[in-house]
């Protein structure tokens, strides 16, 4: 029967299989700088030859790439070769690396069906808050009229295989009004991703302009969370569970109003939580401007229309928006 080390060694050869297979120049390099051992501590320096031709590719770099960096966290790297390698991860989607390889553009209401049915009234209903710290009030009918902005073609949503590399679940782009939904969750997943990604565009369209970057962030956390717990209670894969369900359930009971202390504190809960995650601690303290754009009055007017076109929409099918 195998030992210990027949075990290790299994667990070494399967893991460099399925390193090749995602992509077999870095799967050689792991194994020059490891001995093919997933027991080697892998040091700041050794992590940079390893990784370096993926992450400085210019033309940019696939999903199974991604999938192959993925892989690297589950070796033991030295304390500053793990916080380098969630560095080069922030660096490859800063990049627009995924996105140069595979970014495909989702146009035909055929290709739109998920991000439409996650903007659509099952799971927004209940969107309904005040945000304390930005001042918005995020409401269903924004939500359609996201919808109907990307209809016409003013936002631009596209799904981007990046192989699930530190979980991105997607990213808005204020500038050039891009959505970009990453792909390999889960539906209910991809949904609450299109909700948080969604909210961006509403701040971003509203011209927003707040002290806290994490504000917004904050904001389209709660907002997808509350469509997630809409459609399934039991919802499993909040990123900041308890913070998320506390305040998710006020604004699901009416209750996340200007006036509410205890929404209040929920709200602060979940800012905690953004500040204290590392995708998001370095932008403590800076400023969100959604209206750095030029066309900013015209973003601010189209979406009242887009606004003001869904809710006679609504109205025409004998609903009553709120
Ligand atoms: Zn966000």
């Amino acid at each position: 029967m195998g030992d210990k080390r027949d075990k290790d060694a299994e667990a070494d050869a399967k893991f460099y299989d399925e390193l090749k297979y995602n992509d077999e120049a870095l799967a050689k390099r792991w194994k020059d700088a490891t001995g093919g051992t997933l027991s080697k501590i892998i040091t700041e320096k050794a992590l940079d030859d390893i990784v370096f031709p993926i992450v400085s590719a210019k033309e940019g770099i696939t999903g199974k790439q991604g999938k192959a960096l993925s892989m690297l966290f589950r070796s033991k790297l030295s304390k500053q070769a793990r916080a380098d390698l969630q560095a080069w991860a922030r660096i490859t989607y800063k990049n627009d690396l995924f996105f140069k390889s595979s970014a495909r553009a989702l146009v035909k209401a055929e290709d739109l069906k998920l991000f439409n049915a996650a903007l659509g009234m099952g799971n927004v209903s209940k969107i309904n808050f005040t945000s304390p710290k930005t001042h918005l009030e995020y409401t269903p009918d924004l939500y359609g009229a996201i919808k109907q902005l990307v209809k016409a073609r003013k936002i631009d949503v596209f799904a981007v295989d990046a192989g699930l590399l530190s979980s991105l679940g997607g990213h808005y782009r204020s500038d050039i009004n891009r959505l970009i939904l990453y792909e390999g969750f889960a539906p209910d997943m991809a949904m609450m991703h299109a909700v948080h990604e969604s909210t961006h565009a509403i701040q971003d369209w509203r011209n927003l302009s707040c002290d806290e970057n994490n504000f917004i962030e904050a904001d389209a956390y709660i907002a997808g969370a509350v469509a997630a717990l809409s459609v399934n209670k039991n919802f499993v894969g909040l990123e900041y569970e308890k913070a998320l369900e506390n305040a998710a359930n006020l604004v699901m009971d009416g209750q996340a109003t200007r006036m509410s202390k205890d929404w209040s504190k929920a709200y602060d809960g979940v800012l905690k939580a953004v500040n204290a995650d590392p995708t998001y601690s370095g932008l403590v303290g800076t400023r969100y401007d959604g209206s750095d754009q030029e066309k900013s009055k015209d973003e601010e007017a189209a979406l009242k229309d887009a606004s003001l076109y869904f809710q006679t929409k609504q109205l025409l099918r004998g609903r009553r928006p709120r």
